[in-house]
């Protein structure tokens, strides 16, 4: 483990143009699980698609109850160590930019600059009516469900559109300019580092894909083995918060 912390130490310092790409793995040292651990997400509530989101009802009141549910573990949730790390790489000048699947917005609170954080499934701060676009804060929707054992189904207050959680679900189209964004970014990189991620869900997992294409250096930190990790120039199976923390400590000794 030391050889490899040293070699991917080495890779950010050399490299000058870093992304990270980050996954549910960094959250659940936050208390947040992920999706394909045992004790996930998935073995609790199934997912909703988005299709079925707009054709049937029933599906509406599964989605807003799991939302309920979950929505109160994020909004609480406060970073760890992996977040802390990755805001010292950026005070370092070593971050071009954070890519997140995460909806959780542990990097902004973190103190990661927000202009620096890319969030390519959207994030659970806000709801949004998909009839009229309009963005709701999610706390404000939390209360209707909840007041008076509250609503099962939101609605837009103003054109009553159905409201969902300005996230992407299974079968929902990316956000356009965060994916542009993240594209690019994944092409000018010289190193991305993917942290937290089992690197299965796509179109995501395209982004480490482009960046390798393109010539960059790859380096993988996750607990269990991922499909990318041939690719990668390092590979460490570990907790992304103590491997991140030694690496930075590396880079720290050599400034
Ligand atoms: P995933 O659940 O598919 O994979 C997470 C990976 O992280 C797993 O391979 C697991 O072995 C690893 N892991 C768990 N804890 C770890 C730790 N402490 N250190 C290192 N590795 C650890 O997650 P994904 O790849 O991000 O894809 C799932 C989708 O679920 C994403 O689109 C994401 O939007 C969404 N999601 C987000 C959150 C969140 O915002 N925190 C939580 C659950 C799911």
């Amino acid at each position: 483990m030391e050889d490899l912390i040293k070699r991917a130490a080495d890779l950010l310092e050399r490299s000058r143009k870093v992304v990270a790409f980050t996954g549910a793995g960094v959250s659940t040292e936050s208390g947040i699980p992920d999706f394909r651990s045992p004790g996930g997400i998935w073995e609790k509530y199934e997912p909703v698609y988005y299709q079925d989101f707009l054709d049937d009802e029933e599906a509406r009141r599964r989605y807003w109850l799991r939302s309920r549910a979950t929505y109160p573990v994020l909004r609480d949730a406060i970073p760890n160590p992996t977040h802390l790390a990755l805001v010292e790489l950026e005070k370092m000048g070593k971050l071009d930019c954070i890519i997140t699947q995460n909806i959780d917005r542990l990097h902004h609170k973190a103190g990661s600059l927000p202009e620096k954080i890319i969030e390519i499934h959207g994030n659970s701060a806000f709801a949004v009516c998909l009839g009229c676009r309009r963005n709701y804060p999610r706390e404000e929707i939390q209360n209707l469900l909840e007041e008076n054992d509250g609503i099962a189904v939101p609605h837009c207050p103003e054109c009553k559109g159905f409201l969902k959680d300005a996230t992407i679900s299974f079968g929902q189209s990316m956000p356009e300019e965060e994916t542009k964004e993240a594209m690019l970014r994944a092409q000018e990189c010289d190193l991305m580092f993917t942290l937290g991620s089992s690197l299965v869900v796509y179109p995501a997992a395209y982004l480490p894909r482009y960046a390798h294409q393109a010539g960059a250096k790859l380096i993988i930190i996750n607990m269990t083995a991922t499909p990318l990790d041939h690719l990668a120039d390092v590979v460490i199976h570990g907790k992304t918060g103590e491997v991140l923390r030694r690496i930075v400590n590396e880079i720290r000794m050599k400034l």
